[in-house]
């Protein structure tokens, strides 16, 4: 028996659809890479756009594309504040010239 394949997603580079396909097994899913780069060229190197294809079996389809929202979810912006520059009080973007928050006063010291 051989499930009919779905491309549910497709990828400019190896190591997104990468990240992709193992996020979704371990949901579970059997995942299948179509177009990866040959073996012995570099893994992280760019391949034409769009042209790695992440496929799964029919039945699977909805629960792959809720997981990859999911993983588009959890990402972080790149830029975003890190940790240290937000105040531990509250929350807020700190200045980490000054001692205090703007916000709520809350100080390191
Ligand atoms: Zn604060």
């Amino acid at each position: 028996m051989n499930p009919r394949r779905v491309t549910i997603a497709t990828y400019d580079r190896t190591v997104e659809a990468a990240v992709a396909k193992l996020y979704l097994e371990a949901g579970g899913i059997s995942v299948f890479m179509i177009n990866e780069p040959m073996v012995g060229l570099d893994w992280l190197s760019s391949v034409a756009p769009g042209e790695i294809q992440l496929q799964v079996a029919e039945d699977d389809v909805a629960q792959a594309v809720a997981q990859l929202e999911e993983l588009a979810r959890n990402r972080q912006p790149a830029g975003s504040v890190t940790d240290e520059e937000v105040c531990l009080s509250c929350g807020s973007p700190m200045d980490l010239a000054g001692d205090c928050c703007t916000e709520c006063g809350w100080t390191y010291l």
